[in-house]
């Protein structure tokens, strides 16, 4: 028989957009894999499905509408439960807390309280929980596809501020010295995997796997791996 064209049934297609360590990013000896936290999962979940996993690699803002076209299976890109995504999208049961952090040049003094924020020039990711923050306190704020293009800019004194979730925050913080961290008041974020709505089997099967590792210490040993 020859093989059909198109999307195969043992083939699970997640999307990502791995520029957000340690859930997602490009590394490994050859440079161009993909890696992380959200990945592992990713992984044994199609393993549990008798399954290949396929990653894709996109903008983040790009993810919910690959998703909805039919293009990829399931998203894991850290991304945080939100009643509008809820509107688009089906999650899965919250598998990470965050919370969103300020990162400035280790000179700036100025902010101190959310007050501070007001009308910085705030750098963010574009669509993400942040950017829909940041503008709640500031007019000024610039959209980048990345939060590494976010910390350029910083870098380079072109914005206050970067307002990005926490462990890619400390992740970025680890590689420029020239940066520190202000944690403010903001309110804890849930990370949930999400499928097009109405897909009941591979959502209750995502559950299953998430549920697994928390009782098997798979899911603490990722949390080892990839945040300590
Ligand atoms: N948690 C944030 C959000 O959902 C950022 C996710 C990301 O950039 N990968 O918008």
């Amino acid at each position: 028989l020859l093989a059909g064209c198109g999307k195969s049934d043992d083939v699970l297609v997640v999307g990502t957009n791995a520029t957000f360590p340690p859930f997602e990013y490009v590394g490994g000896v050859s440079g161009d894999e993909i890696k992380g936290f959200d990945i592992d999962l990713a992984k044994q979940i199609a393993k549990d499905a008798g399954k290949t996993l396929k990653v894709e690699n996109m903008n983040f803002d790009s993810l919910i509408v690959a998703l909805n076209a039919g293009k990829i299976d399931f998203i894991a890109s850290g991304m945080t439960i939100t009643p509008e995504r809820q509107a688009s999208v089906d999650f899965s049961a919250p598998y990470y807390e965050a919370t969103q952090l300020v990162l400035v040049n280790k000179d700036n003094t100025s902010i101190n309280s959310t007050d501070d924020l007001k009308d910085k020039h705030i750098a963010v990711q574009l669509g993400s929980t942040g950017d829909i923050m940041a503008k709640t306190y500031s007019q000024n704020v610039t959209a980048f596809n990345t939060g590494f293009e976010a910390v350029m800019e910083l870098k380079n004194n072109k914005v206050d501020l970067v307002l990005f979730d926490s462990e890619p925050a400390i992740s970025f913080l680890n590689k420029n010295p020239q940066l520190k961290m202000v944690k403010l008041d903001f309110d804890a974020e849930f990370y949930g995997l999400a499928v097009p709505k109405g897909k009941t089997e591979l959502l209750n099967s995502i559950n299953t796997t998430l549920k697994s590792m928390k009782s098997n210490g798979e899911y603490d040993a990722l949390v080892t791996k990839y945040m300590k």
